[in-house]
C-alpha cells in the first residue's frame, strides 16, 4: 500500500448524462445549506495497525458545510468519528 494521498472525488462535474433535477441534494443537517467544501480527515495509522509495520498517514476526503463547517454523518461512516 502506499503511503501517497490519493484523490478519490472529482469536486469537478464531467458530462453529466443523468437528470439531476430528480435527484436529491444533501443538506447541511445543521443549517440546510446545499453549498459545501471538501475537507480532508487524517488517520494517523500506528505501526502495530500499519500494512508496512511503519506508521501512515491515511487521508480521507470528505464534505464539509461551506456555511457551519459541518461534516454529514454519512461520510463519517468508517473514520470513527461521530461529529467534525
Ligand atoms: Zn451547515
Amino acid at each position: 500500500m502506499s503511503t501517497k494521498p490519493q484523490r478519490k472525488f472529482q469536486p469537478q462535474q464531467s458530462q453529466v448524462q443523468v437528470d439531476l433535477t430528480k435527484a436529491d441534494t444533501i443538506k447541511c443537517e445543521d443549517c440546510n445549506n446545499v453549498l459545501f467544501i471538501t475537507s480532508t480527515i487524517i488517520k494517523r495509522l500506528s505501526p502495530i495497525l500499519s500494512p508496512t509495520g511503519k506508521e501512515a498517514l491515511v487521508p480521507i476526503d470528505v464534505y464539509s458545510c461551506g456555511n457551519c463547517g459541518k461534516v454529514p454523518k454519512s461520510m463519517l461512516q468508517g473514520t470513527g468519528l461521530e461529529d467534525v
